[in-house]
C-alpha cells in the first residue's frame, strides 16, 4: 500500500480555513509523530483508528470521539462511515450536528448538551447539570473534505487552546489515513449523468433488504410531513449526503415548494422558515427544476467541472436529484447536497432511485390525503372568518354549524347556538323583544321548509338598537345531490341602508335647494329682460337675484367645504384673536337678516384673546346666528354669550377656555332630533322646518371646525322656547402671544 509522508510542520490549506503554519509545542510535536505513525500502520483503518483514539487520551481528557468519513474504496459510490472510540458515551452523536460541521468547513467548539437537558435548556426553566463540551473539526486536506472528526468532554476546559492545536495538526494525518483506505483507481467526474445512460444496476442484497424494510414502513399510514421527514432521513443516512431537500412539483404553474430540508446553514432557509410559509421557486433555473420538468434523475459529482451549472450555494460541490413520479406525472423531487466532490455515485444513485420508486405510490396517497386537509382547512378558515354570519342547518332547521360572526351579528349568546339551536323556532324566540315584525321571520322559515330547493332571501329589522339584516337562505346538497338542509348566510346591512338614505336624502335636498334659488334667479331675470321696470322694482327684483346667488354660492360652499374636511384638507391658520373684534365685523355683516330679531351681545370684561383661525371662527359663529334667526321664525332675541369658564364637560380638554354661546327664542329641537342634528344632511322633518329650507350641512361643519381647534360643542334645546347652542375655543397663551 502506497503511503504518502506528510510534513509535520503543516500548512493547513483548503476553501475553507485559512492557511495557518501551525507551530505546535515540543509535547504536542511528540504525540503527533506518535499518531502519524499509528495511522499510516499497515493495518485495517477501523484498528489504526482504534489506535489513535488510545493515543489522544495521552494528550486529551475525552469522554468519546467519533470519526465520520467517506471511503473511496467502497466503489461505485462513496457510503459514509463511523467509526467510534472504544469507550462510547451513553448519549447519543448529533448527526446534524456533524453535517453542519461538513458544511461550515471551520472547527466548532460549544458546548454541549444531552438530548433531555437541551429541552429544559431552551425553555429557560433550568440550567444544565452537565457542563459538557464539544468539538467537530472538518477533515479539510488537498482541496477536499474527507470527513469530520468530532469529540465530547465534560469540561469545557478540556478542549484548551493547545488541545485545540493538536487536534489541527492532526487532522490531514487522519486524512491520509482516509485515503489510504483505498483511492480509487479509476475515479471519472462525470459532471452530468441521466439515470438511463447508466449502465444496468443491481442492487446489492442488503441494500434490497433494507429497501424492504423501508418500504413496508412508507406504505404504513403518513401525513405527508411523516413520509417526507422519513424518506429525507434514510435518503441522507444511506449515501452519508450532508444536505437534502424534498420539494412538490406544481406543473401548472411551472414552480417547486420546498416542503423539508436538513443539513443546510440556516441563511439558506431561516430559522422561522416554517412560519413564513412553504417557499416556492420557479423550475426553470435549478437543477431540480430539470428534474421536475424531464422526470429523469441528475447527478452531479462535481460541480466546478460543470461551466454551466450553477447550485444554490457555493460550497456544495455534488448534487444529486431524484424524481418521485407516479401516473407518468413527476410529484416530487429529493435533492442531495455535499461539500465533497464525488461524495455521490452511482451506487447512490440506484439506490435513492429505487428508494424514490418504492415512495410513490405512499406519496400519491399522502398528497391526497393532505389536499382534503387542506382544502377543508381552508374552507373552516373561510367560514370562521367571514363577516357575514353563516349556519348550516339540517332539513328541521337545527344549526349543524355556525361560525362566530353568526351569533355575533343577531346579537346572541354563542352558548345558545352551540346547544340544540332550532332556527324557526329558537330565533324568533331569542329575538322577540328587538324583532320589528316578528312574524316576518316565522313566515321566511315556514316558507324555506315548504319549498326546501328555493332560494330564499329577505331583510329583517331589529330595535334597540336599529339594525337591518339581510338574510340569504340557499338548499344545501350532499355529493348525491340529496337536499341535506340550508345554509344561512346573514349580514348586517345597517350602514349600507344608511348610505342609501344618506344618498337619496343628498339628492333630493340638494336638488331641491338648488332649483329653489335658481327658480327665482330665472324668473327674476325673465321678468327685468321681458319689460322695463320702474327703478325702484327693478333694484328690488336685482336685490331678489343677487340673495339668491348668495345662498347658491354657500350651498357650494358647504358642500366644498364637507368634502375638504372629509379628506383632511382643511388646515389652521392660527392667530392670537380678540374676538370683540370679530364679533363687530359679523354683526355688521348680519344686520340686513334681522328685520325681525333682537341681537344682543353679552361680553365679559375683560375677555383675553383666543388663538384661533380667524376665518373658521367667523364661519362658526356665522352658521349659529344664521340658525338660530332662521328657526326662530317668530322673532324675538337672539342672544351672543361670550366668556371664560373653569365648567367645562367631561371629555373636555383641560387648560382655559372661552365659551361662545348662542341664544334663540324659536322652535326648539326634540329630544329625538338632539343627538342627531350634527349628522351630515339631517334636518329635522317637520312643517317648520320644511319652510325653512336648509341643507343640514351647516351644524356638521360647526362641529368639524370647533373640534379642530381642540374645543367641544353641544346644545340644550326645549321644542317651542328655544335653544342654546355652546361651543368652546381656547385662550391663547403666553407661548401663543410670543408667537
Ligand atoms: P340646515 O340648517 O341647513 O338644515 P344645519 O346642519 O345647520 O342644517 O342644522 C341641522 C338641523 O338642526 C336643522 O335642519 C334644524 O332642524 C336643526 N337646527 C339647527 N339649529 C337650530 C336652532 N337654532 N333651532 C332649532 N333647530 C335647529
Amino acid at each position: 500500500m502506497h503511503r504518502e509522508p506528510i510534513p509535520l510542520a503543516i500548512t493547513v490549506s483548503s476553501n475553507y480555513i485559512a492557511p495557518t503554519p501551525v507551530s505546535l509545542s515540543t509535547e504536542n510535536l511528540a504525540l503527533l509523530a506518535e499518531a502519524t505513525r499509528a495511522l499510516l500502520a499497515d493495518r485495517p483503518l477501523a484498528a489504526r483508528l482504534d489506535d489513535l483514539f488510545r493515543l489522544m487520551r495521552n494528550r486529551l481528557t475525552y469522554t468519546d470521539a467519533r470519526l465520520t468519513c467517506w471511503l473511496q474504496s467502497a466503489q461505485p459510490g462513496t457510503m459514509r462511515q463511523q467509526f467510534h472510540s472504544p469507550d462510547g458515551w451513553m448519549y447519543p452523536w448529533d448527526d446534524g450536528l456533524t453535517r453542519q460541521i461538513a458544511l461550515g468547513g471551520q472547527i466548532v467548539h460549544q458546548p454541549w448538551l444531552p438530548p433531555s437537558q437541551t429541552d429544559h435548556h431552551e425553555n429557560g426553566s433550568q440550567a444544565p447539570v452537565l457542563q459538557a463540551t464539544y468539538l467537530g473539526a472538518p477533515i479539510w486536506w488537498g482541496g477536499r473534505l474527507w470527513g469530520v472528526l468530532e469529540l465530547r468532554a465534560m469540561h469545557s476546559e478540556d478542549f484548551d487552546h493547545s488541545a485545540q492545536e493538536f487536534i489541527t495538526a492532526l487532522l490531514p494525518q487522519i486524512a491520509s489515513a482516509i485515503a489510504a483506505e483505498g483511492i480509487s483507481q479509476n475515479q471519472q467526474i462525470v459532471p452530468v449523468t441521466k439515470k438511463d445512460e447508466l449502465a444496468p444496476w443491481h442492487l446489492h442484497e442488503h441494500e434490497e433488504q433494507i429497501l424492504a424494510v423501508l418500504s413496508s414502513e412508507l406504505e404504513g399510514p403518513q401525513t405527508l410531513h411523516q413520509l417526507l421527514t422519513l424518506l429525507l432521513r434514510w435518503s441522507l443516512d444511506a449515501t452519508g449526503a450532508e444536505a437534502g431537500t424534498i420539494s412538490l412539483v406544481d406543473h401548472e404553474r411551472g414552480e417547486l415548494i420546498t416542503q423539508i430540508y436538513e443539513g443546510y446553514p440556516s441563511d439558506r432557509f431561516p430559522s422561522d422558515w416554517s412560519s413564513l410559509g412553504r417557499q416556492r421557486r420557479s423550475w426553470d433555473t435549478s437543477l431540480a427544476g430539470r428534474v421536475a420538468r424531464s422526470g429523469r434523475a441528475f447527478l452531479v459529482r462535481d460541480v466546478s467541472k460543470e461551466a454551466n451549472l450553477r447550485l444554490a450555494m457555493s460550497n456544495i460541490r455534488a448534487e444529486l436529484a431524484v424524481p418521485i413520479s407516479a401516473n407518468g406525472q413527476v410529484l416530487a423531487v429529493l435533492v442531495l447536497d455535499s461539500p465533497r466532490s464525488a461524495a455521490f455515485g452511482d451506487a447512490e444513485l440506484q439506490f435513492v432511485s429505487a428508494l424514490c420508486e418504492r415512495a410513490a405510490q405512499p406519496l400519491l396517497w399522502a398528497l391526497s390525503y393532505q389536499e382534503a386537509l387542506e382544502s377543508s382547512t381552508h374552507l373552516g378558515q373561510v367560514f370562521a372568518s367571514l363577516p357575514t354570519g353563516l349556519a348550516l342547518l339540517d332539513i328541521s332547521g337545527r344549526v349543524l354549524r355556525a361560525n362566530p360572526s353568526w351569533s355575533a351579528i343577531w346579537g346572541l349568546d354563542p352558548h345558545i347556538v352551540e346547544a340544540e339551536f332550532h332556527v324557526p323556532f329558537d330565533l324568533v324566540e331569542a329575538l322577540l323583544s328587538r324583532l320589528h315584525d316578528p312574524f316576518r321571520l316565522t313566515e321566511f322559515c315556514v316558507e324555506g321548509q315548504r319549498a326546501p330547493t328555493e332560494v330564499q332571501m329577505a331583510t329583517v329589522r331589529l330595535i334597540n338598537p336599529a339594525q337591518e339584516l339581510q338574510v340569504l337562505s340557499v338548499p344545501t346538497r350532499d355529493s348525491l345531490e340529496q337536499i341535506t338542509g340550508r345554509l344561512w348566510a346573514v349580514s348586517d346591512v345597517t350602514r349600507e341602508r344608511e348610505v342609501d338614505r344618506l344618498k337619496s336624502e343628498f339628492v333630493s335636498i340638494v336638488s331641491h335647494e338648488l332649483r329653489t334659488p335658481l327658480t327665482s334667479i330665472l324668473g327674476y331675470t325673465e321678468l327685468l329682460l321681458a319689460r322695463d321696470f320702474e327703478p325702484a322694482d327693478q333694484r328690488q327684483f336685482i336685490k331678489t337675484v343677487y340673495d339668491q346667488a348668495t345662498h347658491l354660492s354657500q350651498l357650494v360652499e358647504d358642500l366644498l367645504g364637507v368634502s375638504r374636511l372629509d379628506a383632511g384638507k382643511v388646515k389652521l391658520n392660527r392667530w392670537v384673536v380678540a374676538l370683540r373684534q370679530l364679533i363687530a365685523e359679523l354683526t355688521n355683516q348680519l344686520n340686513a337678516q334681522l328685520d325681525r330679531h333682537r341681537l344682543l351681545i353679552r361680553l365679559a370684561e375683560p375677555l383675553p384673546p383666543v388663538y384661533v383661525d380667524r376665518d373658521k371662527v367667523k364661519q362658526i359663529l356665522f352658521n349659529l346666528l344664521t340658525n338660530a334667526i332662521k328657526y326662530s321664525p317668530q322673532g324675538g332675541e337672539v342672544e351672543l354669550i361670550v366668556q371664560e369658564t373653569r365648567l367645562l364637560p367631561a371629555d373636555h380638554p383641560p387648560g382655559r377656555w372661552l365659551i361662545v354661546s348662542v341664544r334663540d327664542q324659536g322652535i326648539g329641537i326634540s329630544p329625538e332630533d338632539l343627538s342627531r342634528i350634527w349628522e351630515r344632511f339631517y334636518r329635522v322633518d317637520n312643517t317648520n322646518t320644511r319652510r325653512i329650507g336648509g341643507t343640514g350641512l351647516g351644524l356638521s361643519i360647526t362641529r368639524a371646525l370647533v373640534e379642530l381647534h381642540g374645543g367641544r360643542i353641544w346644545v340644550d334645546s326645549v321644542v317651542e322656547k328655544g335653544s342654546i347652542f355652546s361651543f368652546t375655543l381656547p385662550v391663547a397663551t403666553e407661548l401663543d402671544r410670543r408667537g
